[in-house]
């Protein structure tokens, strides 16, 4: 049984179904997200076929995931990503240590939240991938770069289909200098760091300008929902 994390936070009711609860999530809803591993037994998921036929992943040396984007964990990241509950980027970063505990995980060398759009980012003020990899960097105690790289094309992943978001991903970013890595040795591993993987295009196309750069760099990502491929959907 997934344990609900025992954080000490302000809430006092389940974000999800608003009994009383001392953390974000009750265990009783914590009990209906379908984790992807036990906990403590993390592993590269690119190793199981149902996810490695279905995400994107030439660049990408290891995927690590908390759990399947479903319900009632896609309501926690919606509730992230469109209604600024950022006590959920420490829960659910809770979830995703619980997985993969830092004595038993090989830890990148920086993390490095995916960009959002200018327009996305005027809009809601935040991005939710930068608000989980803060909280990943403070768990892990990892170095992360919230200016590494910048989106070039506007449009949105979540309006488009599967085949539309492979096309969208295509050169739309631009890798940022960063002074750390002029006048240092750049990171020999890193971590791509998502709230969700659905088709693997956005992370993939990330990964493959990294390597543009430095062809011996080892990329993972690390995001908290997969979403399931269509004819693999969870109920
Ligand atoms: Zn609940």
């Amino acid at each position: 049984m997934f344990t609900t994390p025992r954080r000490v936070l302000p809430n006092l009711a389940c974000l999800l179904c608003k009994q009383a609860s001392r953390t974000p999530v009750c265990q009783w809803c914590a009990d209906d997200i379908q984790w992807l591993a036990p906990p403590g037994e993390g592993e590269n998921l690119l190793l199981k076929p149902d996810i490695a036929t279905a995400v994107a992943h030439s660049h990408i040396h290891a995927l690590k995931a908390a759990a399947w984007y479903s319900w009632p964990f896609d309501s926690l990241i919606h509730a992230l990503k469109f209604s600024h509950k950022f006590t959920l980027a420490d829960y659910l970063c809770d979830a995703f240590l619980q997985q993969y505990p830092v004595n038993q995980t090989s830890l990148p060398d920086l993390l490095l939240p995916v960009p959002m759009t200018y327009r996305r980012y005027w809009q809601r003020h935040y991005n939710q991938a930068v608000e989980i990899c803060k909280a990943l960097a403070a768990k892990y105690q990892l170095r992360w770069e919230p200016q590494w790289a910048q989106r070039t094309d506007n449009r949105l992943q979540h309006t488009l289909g599967r085949e539309a978001r492979k096309q969208h991903a295509q050169q739309a970013y631009c890798l940022q200098p960063l002074t750390s890595w002029q006048t240092g040795s750049p990171p020999l591993r890193v971590a791509i760091i998502d709230d969700v993987v659905t088709t693997g295009q956005t992370v993939n196309n990330l990964a493959a300008a990294l390597k543009a750069q430095w062809p011996s760099m080892v990329i993972e990502v690390w995001t908290m929902g997969i979403t399931p491929a269509p004819g693999q959907r969870r109920c």
